[in-house]
C-alpha cells in the first residue's frame, strides 16, 4: 500500500486558485467579494438582495451512522462528494461548519476534512480564520458585562444573582474554567457571584447566528435571549438590558458567510460551527442558502449520527429556513460497524466480518430514520486502508437486500476521483425526485409529545422519563409561552440511548430527560438526557503538543 502523506502536507501542495477565480465559478464578480487576503472572502448583503428569488440547487445532507470517538469522515466525505459531483459534471459547492479552537487544540488536531478531500487554506480554517468565533466571544461576553454592570449599579431589573443562565465563553478547551466566582475584591469590583465558562461554539449567540435569515432576524433574536430570571421567577431578556442593537453590531461582519475553496478547486462555504449536542450542529443557514442559490448540488454536513444531526437538521434547521435536504448520505466506516458488533476500541485493525455484520443494526436504525423522513437516501462506506473485501463486502450485501444504494467510497485517499459512484448515486436519486419529506413532530404538539416522537420514532425508545426538575422545567416552559419551538435533543453521540456504553440497535429502553433549557433566541427548547459537558477539557496529550510554526511562518502538527 503507498503511503498518503499527512493533511498539511497535501494541503501545503495543493494547486489553490486565487479566491476571486473560485468566485467567478460561481457567478460572483470582485464588486460581491470582501477579500480577506488572497485565498478568503467573506459575501456582502447586497449579493443575497441579487440572488434571494432564484430557484434553489440540490441539497445533499450528509450524516452517518453514530459514530466512534474518532469521527466516521463526515467532513471527508462532504468535501469529497463536493470534488466529486464536478468531476461527473454538476457545479457542486459544499457547505461546512468552522472547527471550534478547542479541540483542534485538543484531541482533533483539525476538522477540514482529511487526505485528498479538504478545504483550503486548512491552516486559517483551523486558527483563527476570518475572526467569526472571536467576534462571537465578544459578543457574548459582552453581555456577560451588561449583567454584572447591572446588578452593581443599582439592578432595577431586580435580576436575582444566583439565577443568572448566561455564563462568559471562551473558544478553548479549559477545564479549570468550568465553575468560577467573579466580582472578588471588594466594593467596587462588582458583586461576588458564581459563575462559569463554556466553549463558544456552545454560545446560545453560535446557534443563534447560524439561524438568523438576516440582521433584523438576528438582533431580534438576540433580544429574546433569556439570561437571568428575577427574584419573583419571571425572565429577564437581552431586550431588557438594551443591547441588542450592540451585540449586532458586533456580529456584523461574522453573519457574512466566508468562502474558500477545496484541494480540487470546488468552492466551498465554511460558516459557523454551533455545537451538535446543546445546539443543532451545522453550519449557517445562510451559507447554506447562498450555496444553493449559487449551484446546481450543495453538499453540507449535520453533526454525529443520523439521531441527532440529521434529525435537527429537518426539525430545526430546516423547518426555520425554509429549505429541503433532497438527498441523505449515510456516511458508515467499517471501524464503526465493528464497535457497534461488539469489538473494542483498540482491536479495530483486526479484520472481523461477523462483527461488521452483527453492527449492522446500528445502520438499520439510521436507514428506518430516513425511510420515516421520507428521505431519499444513500449509503458511503468511507473506506479505510486496513478494511478488507470481507468486511465491506457485508455492508454491500446488506444494503442490496435492503435495497439501499450503496456506493464505496475513497475520497480520503483518492479526491474526488474515488466518490463518482457516490456522485453518479446522489444524482440519479436527486433528479429522479425521490424524496418526499415529512417532519415526525409538529410545533405546535405539546412537549413531551415532541420528545416522544423523536425518542420512538428516531431512536427506538419504548418510553421516556422526566426528572422531577425536568417537568417542573417543563411547566414554566408553558408558563411563559415558549412550548411551542422546537426540541433540540442533547444525547450522547455514540449511542441511540442516552447511556455511551450502549452499542448496536438497543430495544425496549427507557430515555430519561434530564432538564429542559429553553433557548429561546436560537429558537428552541433543549432536552438534556445526560449530564452535557459545554466546556470541554484537554486529553493527556493534546494534540497542541505536536504543534509548531517555524521562522518563514511554516505550520506544523495540523492534520
Ligand atoms: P467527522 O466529520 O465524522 O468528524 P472527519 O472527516 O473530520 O470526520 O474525519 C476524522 C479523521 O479521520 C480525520 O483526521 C480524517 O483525515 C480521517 N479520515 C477520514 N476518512 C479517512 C479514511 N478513509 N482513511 C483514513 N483516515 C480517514
Amino acid at each position: 500500500t503507498k503511503t498518503i502523506p499527512s493533511d498539511i502536507e497535501i494541503a501545503r501542495q495543493a494547486d489553490k486558485k486565487p479566491i476571486r477565480e473560485v468566485a467567478s465559478q460561481l457567478g460572483l464578480g470582485e464588486s460581491d467579494l470582501e477579500l480577506y487576503g488572497n485565498d478568503k472572502a467573506k459575501i456582502p448583503p447586497h449579493v443575497w438582495k441579487r440572488i434571494q428569488n432564484r430557484p434553489d440547487g440540490k441539497l445533499v445532507l450528509v450524516t452517518a451512522i453514530s459514530p466512534t470517538p474518532a469521527g466516521e469522515g463526515k467532513s471527508t466525505v462532504t468535501v469529497g462528494l463536493g470534488q466529486a459531483l464536478n468531476r461527473v459534471g454538476k457545479k457542486a459547492t459544499v457547505a461546512l461548519r468552522e472547527p471550534s479552537l478547542g479541540p483542534v487544540m485538543g484531541i482533533k488536531g483539525g476538522a477540514a476534512g482529511g487526505g485528498y478531500s479538504q478545504v483550503l487554506p486548512m491552516e486559517d480554517i483551523n486558527l483563527h480564520f476570518t475572526g467569526d468565533f472571536h467576534a462571537v466571544t465578544s459578543a457574548h461576553n459582552s453581555i456577560a458585562a451588561m449583567i454584572d454592570n447591572h446588578i452593581f449599579r443599582d439592578n432595577t431589573l431586580s435580576i436575582d444573582p444566583r439565577r443568572i443562565v448566561w455564563k462568559r465563553v471562551l473558544d478553548l478547551n479549559d477545564r479549570a474554567l468550568r465553575h468560577v466566582v467573579v466580582g472578588l475584591g471588594g466594593k467596587t469590583n462588582g458583586m461576588p457571584r458564581e459563575d462559569g465558562f463554556d466553549i463558544t461554539v456552545a454560545s446560545e449567540l453560535m446557534a443563534i447566528l447560524c439561524l438568523a435569515r438576516d440582521l433584523k432576524d438576528l438582533k431580534e433574536r438576540i433580544g429574546r435571549i433569556v439570561i437571568a430570571y428575577r427574584l419573583d421567577g419571571s425572565p429577564v431578556t437581552v431586550a431588557d438590558l438594551g443591547v441588542e442593537g450592540a451585540v449586532a453590531l458586533l456580529l456584523k461582519d461574522a453573519v457574512k458567510p466566508n468562502l474558500v475553496q477545496t484541494l480540487e478547486n470546488t468552492p466551498a462555504f465554511i460558516h459557523g460551527g454551533p455545537f451538535a449536542n446543546i445546539a443543532h450542529g451545522c453550519n449557517s443557514l445562510a451559507a447554506t442558502r447562498h450555496a444553493l442559490k449559487l449551484s446546481e448540488y450543495t453538499v453540507t454536513e449535520a453533526g454525529f449520527g443520523a439521531d441527532l444531526g440529521a434529525e435537527k437538521f429537518i426539525h430545526i434547521k430546516s423547518r426555520m429556513g425554509g429549505i429541503q435536504p433532497d438527498v441523505a448520505v449515510i456516511v458508515a466506516t467499517v471501524r464503526a460497524l465493528k464497535m457497534h458488533g461488539g469489538v473494542s476500541r483498540d482491536r479495530l485493525n483486526e479484520s472481523d466480518p461477523d462483527a461488521v455484520t452483527r453492527g449492522l443494526a446500528n445502520l438499520s436504525r439510521h436507514v428506518d430514520t430516513m425511510r420515516a423522513f421520507g428521505l431519499a437516501h444513500v449509503v458511503a462506506l468511507n473506506l479505510f486502508a486496513v478494511d478488507t473485501e470481507a468486511e465491506w463486502r457485508r455492508v454491500e450485501d446488506w444494503c442490496a437486500r435492503e435495497q439501499v444504494p450503496f456506493a464505496l467510497t475513497r475520497v480520503w485517499e483518492q479526491g474526488g476521483a474515488g466518490g463518482e459512484d457516490l456522485a453518479r448515486y446522489v444524482v440519479q436519486l436527486a433528479e429522479a425526485g425521490s424524496s418526499n419529506l415529512r417532519t415526525l413532530y409538529e410545533t405546535d404538539q405539546p412537549i413531551r409529545a415532541k420528545i416522544a416522537a423523536i425518542a420512538q420514532k428516531v431512536y427506538g425508545a419504548e418510553r421516556v422519563e422526566y426528572s422531577k426538575q425536568a417537568e417542573k422545567q417543563i411547566a414554566e416552559c408553558e408558563k411563559w409561552g415558549w412550548h411551542e419551538l422546537p426540541i433540540c435533543m442533547a444525547k450522547t453521540q455514540y449511542s441511540l440511548t442516552d447511556d455511551p456504553a450502549l452499542f448496536g440497535r438497543p430495544e425496549a429502553f427507557t430515555l430519561h430527560i434530564r432538564e429542559i433549557r429553553p433557548a429561546v433566541g436560537a429558537g428552541f427548547l433543549v432536552a438534556l438526557t445526560g449530564n452535557m459537558l459545554t466546556m470541554p477539557g484537554l486529553p493527556k496529550q493534546p494534540a497542541a503538543l505536536r504543534m509548531d510554526v517555524d521562522q518563514d511562518g511554516r505550520v506544523y502538527g495540523l492534520f
